[in-house]
């Protein structure tokens, strides 16, 4: 069957992101835009993955799992796994990896840790928004070895991309590359091209899906919180399933 996913959305967790933007905002709003699968994937962190997975099971939409890496070189990579486990583990190694930044919350914006419900669980001490000490082809590689997938965040942006940090798509094992508009060969490479929304606000949610062919037993799965089975059958259909980027569908 035909679906819309979206892979790329920030929470509260993210400094930058809006406040409002809670798990559970994320999955009544993702939901409502026409999603059917949505991941989550603060800066940095995973964090906030066990309140997204309980907020989008609870609205009938299949989670996945993650977060928008930084490079050594300030490359956004976003990784996603089959569970909130194999995110939150990805995360916590990490953060080993992250730069201790001096982090004031007044200027940067606070890091909020929250339940599906909205009570707050935790306010990180530690600045998210910054770069690891991870080259990107080693960052890309520690993903996959990790169980997940990695796909270059937005490459043709003119920051915190590949084309704006390294000038080209480095050879990589991505799942594919994520793109704000059709993009140049010599950035996709050859690989699936999907579109994220990148929200960090409500008004973000559902702006840049991709729509692709799933199969329908494995959506049901990824409802039901299966996340591996679903996980296997999405990186399947972005190969196979020709995915259709935003520019593509909405007109
Ligand atoms: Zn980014
Ligand atoms: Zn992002």
């Amino acid at each position: 069957m035909r679906v819309r996913i979206d892979l790329h959305n920030h929470s509260c967790l993210s400094p930058c992101a809006s406040l409002e933007q809670s798990p559970s905002v994320l999955a009544r709003l993702g939901r409502a835009a026409g999603l059917q699968v949505m991941a989550l994937t603060d800066h940095n962190s995973a964090l906030n993955c066990p309140a997204f997975a309980e907020a989008a099971l609870r609205e009938g939409l299949a989670p996945l799992y993650g977060l928008e890496a930084c490079s050594a070189e300030e490359v956004h990579l976003v990784c996603l796994f089959p569970s909130p486990a194999a995110a939150l583990a990805f995360s916590e190694w990490l953060r080993g990896h992250l730069e201790p930044l001096p982090y004031e919350a007044e200027k940067l914006g606070d890091e909020v840790v929250v339940d599906a419900d909205e009570g707050v669980v935790e306010l990180l001490d530690y600045y998210l928004g910054g770069a690891t000490d991870l080259g990107f082809e080693e960052l890309c590689a520690q993903v996959v070895s990790a169980g997940g997938a990695a796909i270059p965040a937005h490459v043709d942006r003119p920051m915190f991309s590949v084309s704006s940090q390294l000038g080209f798509l480095p050879p990589g094992p991505y799942a594919a590359v994520e793109a704000m508009r059709d993009p140049a060969r010599a950035l996709f490479g050859g690989f699936p091209v999907v579109s994220g929304s990148d929200a960090h606000y409500p008004e973000h949610i559902g702006r840049r899906a991709t729509q692709l062919e799933l199969d329908g037993a494995a959506l049901e799965a990824g409802r039901r919180g299966e996340g591996g089975i679903l996980f296997e059958a999405l990186l399947e259909a972005v190969k196979t399933g020709r995915p259709e980027p935003y520019w593509a569908w909405s007109g």
